[in-house]
């Protein structure tokens, strides 16, 4: 199996409503390229450093995804190219995405990261401190960014039935505040469980070994 061909197999058997993020972080530009001739235009990396170089090398019309943890230091390294950056989980890095693009006169897209796996995971704010922070409308002063909807990771785990339910969990935050917020994007999915995600209503999949094959850690 090549890149391209694993591209073009999710190109066939997506559903429409879903977009694929192609997740390259560790990977050289050789294999994004690969994707990008494919037809893939949507990369993510986690990575503020390697995202930098990557965009420097690579096509202009790559849109750029932040998917991993973000430290507020690193946001105006950011903001000027990320298209979407979905793991903005406090309110100080609400606070700072907005004060770089301010800085550099930009609007920024984000997701909100919400808790959802049962097991012990550091990211993401609770549901409940999430539903707070969205009922509250605290995020409309932050006039250069704009929360298109939320992101989530389940349990490292084989058990389907609390996927699902870590899944449902976050599509029903979801659906409780699409409408007033005028959401787009639930970005819930890896390469183990985009399938179980897009059944629980996933409009974005965040998929890496499943396109690239197993990345390898030094
Ligand atoms: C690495 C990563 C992915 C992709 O994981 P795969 O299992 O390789 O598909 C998705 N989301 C986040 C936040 C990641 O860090």
């Amino acid at each position: 199996m090549s890149i391209a061909t694993n591209i073009q197999d999710f190109q066939k058997t997506l559903p429409q409503h879903v977009k694929l993020v192609a997740v390259s972080k560790t990977k050289p530009n050789a294999d994004l390229l690969q994707a990008f001739e494919a037809g893939q235009r949507i990369f993510g990396e986690n990575k503020v450093q390697e995202m930098t170089a990557k965009w420097e090398e690579l096509p202009k019309d790559i849109e750029w995804h932040m998917i991993g943890h973000l430290q507020s230091n690193k946001v105006k390294y950011l903001v000027p190219y990320v298209s979407l950056i979905h793991a903005v989980d406090r309110i100080k890095l609400f606070k700072e995405i907005n004060k770089q693009a301010e800085r550099f006169d930009k609007h920024v897209h984000v997701l909100l990261q919400v808790k959802i796996a049962e097991e012990e995971s550091k990211f993401g704010m609770d549901p409940a401190e999430a539903r707070k922070l969205l009922s509250e409308d605290t995020l409309s002063k932050y006039t250069n960014l704009t929360v298109k909807g939320l992101m989530g990771m389940a349990s490292f785990t084989e058990d389907k039935e609390q996927i699902k339910r870590e899944f449902t969990q976050l599509k029903k935050i979801y659906d409780e505040f699409s409408e007033s917020h005028n959401f787009t994007t639930l970005s819930m999915g890896m390469s183990g469980d985009y399938e179980l995600a897009i059944a629980c209503g996933s409009t974005m999949v965040r998929v890496g070994s499943a396109i690239f094959g197993e990345r390898n850690y030094e």
